[in-house]
């Protein structure tokens, strides 16, 4: 008998259900509510951040983003081609041309060592992706950023919860962007925040998020009507995602612990494997506390990668390669990229796959996993 195990699964870990109930009795289930703002407060006070914006989702915090550091045609912005669509998206969809660079190989990460030689004249802004929650090497990113006077913005979306020498990945720059997608550690489904830790950055961002309004000052009884004072668009998350999400993120600690124990256990069991060379886990760097956000591994070369995530599917295990490099998708060709301009980061995406991991995995699932993973690879352990 075979039982699916997927990649992800919902779950409820407190009173998410309780506060979505609450929510409509309340008598608001638009935007900027009770709990949207009990969100706001958690996240700025647990992780010492200026100030939370909730938005809809992760990819809306990026294009706030964008839009804050104003940037336009012409101007081009550096990150990974390592990483999610919307990391690029925020800023090609300004016009801004996207100039990717090499990830390490170690963290999967943008590799700092590598962004000087990308700046040119039009430079304005570096995305630092932080991959599986390990941050980036922030400390030299944002001096390259101080130098040459560029933005940065950190796309902390599986990054929440998760520290860089004693600080939380989303207040280290001047903007960070959260995601609670389903898959994350902390979700509501769809939904995300903007991190703001420039003070200069706060009202526009209100504005942006409230249709291009003032309506946020209104709310707050700074002014005695709304009206439209720039561009924006509708960036407000309902209160009943908010009311999900505020339960989930008020059992952060509950819910960190269960995954670490999934990750460790994942770790233990298969550090034979890695012994024996055939597959590498997860590498956290000094300084480096992670939120056990994935568990992904990387083996020889693409064909076995291939081969073992179509071995697992025949046996209903669901364990997806990750991303796909942006420069060697039909919008990178568009922009002007050629498979081979970025040779480390398409060998280490072709050899990554990661591991079924949610709230509810049974050890007996993550057993299974792990013995179909040395089975293929032809371990004797
Ligand atoms: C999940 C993810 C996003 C997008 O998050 P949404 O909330 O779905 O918009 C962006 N960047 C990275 C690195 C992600 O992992």
């Amino acid at each position: 008998m075979t039982t699916d195990i997927p990649f992800n699964k919902p779950y409820v870990a407190g009173n998410e259900l309780a506060y979505v109930a609450e929510a409509i009795e309340l008598g608001n289930i638009s935007g900027d509510g009770l709990f949207t703002r009990r969100c706001q407060q958690l996240l700025e006070q647990r992780f010492g951040i200026g100030r939370v914006l909730l938005m809809p989702s992760c990819t809306a915090a990026l294009e706030t983003a964008a839009m804050l550091f104003d940037i336009g045609p012409g101007d081009e912005v550096i990150l990974p081609s390592y990483t999610f669509v919307s990391t690029a998206n925020a800023f090609v969809r300004l016009g801004a041309r996207p100039v990717f660079v090499e990830i390490r190989a170690d963290t999967l990460n943008i590799d700092a060592a590598t962004i000087e030689a990308a700046i040119t004249p039009r430079t304005r802004a570096i995305c630092a992706v932080h991959y599986a929650g390990v941050a980036c090497e922030m400390e030299a990113i944002l001096a390259i950023a101080e130098r040459y006077g560029l933005r940065v913005v950190e796309d902390a979306a599986q990054g929440v919860h998760a520290y860089y020498h004693g600080r939380a990945l989303g207040s280290l720059a001047p903007l960070g962007c959260y995601s609670f997608h389903a898959t994350k550690n902390y979700t509501c489904g769809e939904g995300g925040a903007l991190c703001i830790n420039d003070r200069a950055l706060i009202e526009r961002a209100e504005i942006l998020r409230e249709k291009g309004t003032d309506r946020s000052k209104f709310s707050r009884g700074e002014v005695d009507k709304y009206t439209w004072v720039d561009v924006g668009s509708s960036y407000v998350p309902s209160e009943i995602s908010s009311a999900f999400l505020f339960g989930q993120l008020e059992r952060l600690e509950p819910i960190a612990e269960r995954r670490r124990a999934i990750f460790e256990r994942y770790r233990t069991e298969l550090q034979p494997l890695a012994d024996h060379g055939l597959l590498r886990l997860p590498f956290i760097p000094p300084g480096c506390v992670i939120n056990y956000h994935m568990f992904h591994v990387l083996v020889a070369d693409q064909p076995t990668r291939d081969a073992l995530v179509d071995h697992l599917r025949r046996r209903s295990i669901s364990a997806p390669f990750h991303y796909v490099p942006l420069h060697t998708s039909p919008m990178g060709e568009r922009l002007g990229y050629v498979p081979g301009d970025l040779p480390l980061t398409e060998a280490l995406a072709g050899r990554t796959l990661r591991l079924p991991f949610f709230y509810a995995i049974t050890e007996e699932q993550q057993r299974t996993v792990v013995r179909e993973i040395g089975g293929f690879l032809g371990a004797d352990s």
